[in-house]
């Protein structure tokens, strides 16, 4: 599960890492309300920043032409007119795709007086079965960028899960990022705090791009975290129910958002042949046979070992959904799964919703010979194989 800026920060605060004040806002008035609070405060400039899941925020365009999806505003009015200009406009980023995604939500945060900016991150590497922490210089910058073409300049450091990150090691990367003095311990702590946030949520990712190196109005220098992204494992969210509530389904495919409410497994694609499956195994082979035989998948989707008559029929809504489906091909390997089960399943639902696409059907295993008879009986229009390459040239042969 992915979060929005302003979430990952409220999450790393809790852990100790030093993030500027702010308040999100989903409208204009809460906007105002928190423009008014930083300039009463003392704080001379606010940074207005559209809240999406996706990077490269700063550089995208709005649909209406509106440059940068993230402003620095002098006075209450400028951010304010920021607010209004980003609240309900669509944002394209690199990372958006050309539809891109509508802001519903600001974050209001005083803004820092930049020296230098820094890319942080702790992940998992699954080759070496340990957390890492992941450091450059070259902060704000784009990090595949770095690591594509000055790979040297990315800084790594293994942590022991047992220990998390030592203090020295901390140093050590703050040293590397060419930090002296006092904010080589100070950066060490925000480094340490960053991984707790990481390890006590059960985080798969959390970075700071930029982490910045900041001067005060006292002339003090410090550093800070001014982006925050973070993702979360979802097997473990059932241990953090605070950050299950801080899912935001509005910034998810809403067909995977229906898929899960059925307990099912769905990725939309970009093909024209919709794929239902029982298991995660057998529906990427699937997959992998329809691109054999020169075809392309609409989905992924896994309706699970135990498929109920109501899933299949929800399997079958969902993949309809899709306007850019042409044919559809149903792979059953039953193990579990009662071949019957889903034979009654597809006649229902090619029934209901009067189905009128090419349907191919490989069914195989348990109970498969009642499954065909039910197939056959039910008068419903399809196009049977015995194997799953079978299954495959025909839903190509039928997309055409
Ligand atoms: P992203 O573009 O989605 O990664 O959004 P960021 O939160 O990283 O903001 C984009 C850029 O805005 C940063 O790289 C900074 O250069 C700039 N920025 C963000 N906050 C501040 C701030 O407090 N002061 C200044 N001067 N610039 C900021
Ligand atoms: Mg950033």
């Amino acid at each position: 599960m992915n979060l929005h800026e302003y979430q990952a920060k409220e999450l790393m605060v809790r852990h100790g890492v030093c993030v500027p004040a702010g308040e999100p806002a989903t409208s204009i008035e809460e906007a105002r309300t928190a423009i008014d609070k930083l300039f009463a405060e003392g704080h001379k400039r606010v940074v207005v920043k559209s809240q999406i899941h996706a990077g490269g925020r700063g550089k995208g365009t709005f649909k209406d032409g509106f440059q940068g999806g993230v402003h620095l505003a002098d006075s209450p009015e400028d951010a304010a007119a920021k607010a209004e200009a980003m609240l309900g406009n669509v944002l394209v980023t690199k990372q958006t795709g050309e539809v891109g995604k509508q802001v519903n939500r600001l974050l209001i945060t005083s803004a820092q007086d930049i020296i230098s900016e820094f890319y942080v991150a702790v992940l998992l590497d699954r080759a070496l079965g340990r957390p890492i922490l992941m450091a450059s210089a070259e902060g704000g910058m784009n990090i595949e960028e770095v690591a594509e073409k000055t790979p040297e300049k990315i800084i790594r450091e293994v942590i022991d899960p047992d220990l998390g990150l030592q203090s020295f090691q901390g140093r050590k990367v703050a040293i590397a990022l060419g930090l002296r003095g006092k904010l080589i311990g100070q950066t060490a702590s925000l480094l340490q705090a960053l991984f707790r946030t990481w390890h006590e949520c059960d985080g798969s990712l959390v970075e700071i791009n930029p982490m910045a190196l900041i001067k005060n109005e006292d002339g003090t220098e410090q550093v800070v975290a001014l982006d925050a992204k973070m993702s979360i494992d979802d097997n473990a969210l059932y241990r953090h129910p605070d950050i299950a509530e801080m899912r935001d389904l509005s910034e998810e495919a809403p067909l995977e958002v229906e898929a899960d409410k059925h307990d099912l497994n769905y990725i939309k694609l970009d093909g024209n042949i919709a794929c239902l499956v029982n298991g995660a195994g057998l529906a990427m082979s699937t997959m992998d046979a329809i691109k054999h035989y020169g075809g392309e998948p609409a989905n992924f989707l896994d309706v699970g070992g135990g498929a109920t008559q109501e899933q299949v029929k929800a399997a079958f809504e969902i993949i309809l959904s899709d306007p850019n489906v042409e044919a559809i091909l149903v792979n059953i390997f039953g193990g579990i799964m009662n071949c019957n089960t889903i034979a009654e399943g597809i006649v229902a639902a090619v029934k209901e919703t009067g189905l009128t696409l090419p349907l191919v059907v490989r069914l195989e295993g348990n109970n498969v010979a009642a499954g065909r008879q039910t197939l056959t009986e039910s008068g419903v229009t399809l196009i049977t194989a015995d194997t799953m390459s079978e299954a495959a040239q025909k839903s190509v042969a039928a997309a055409k």
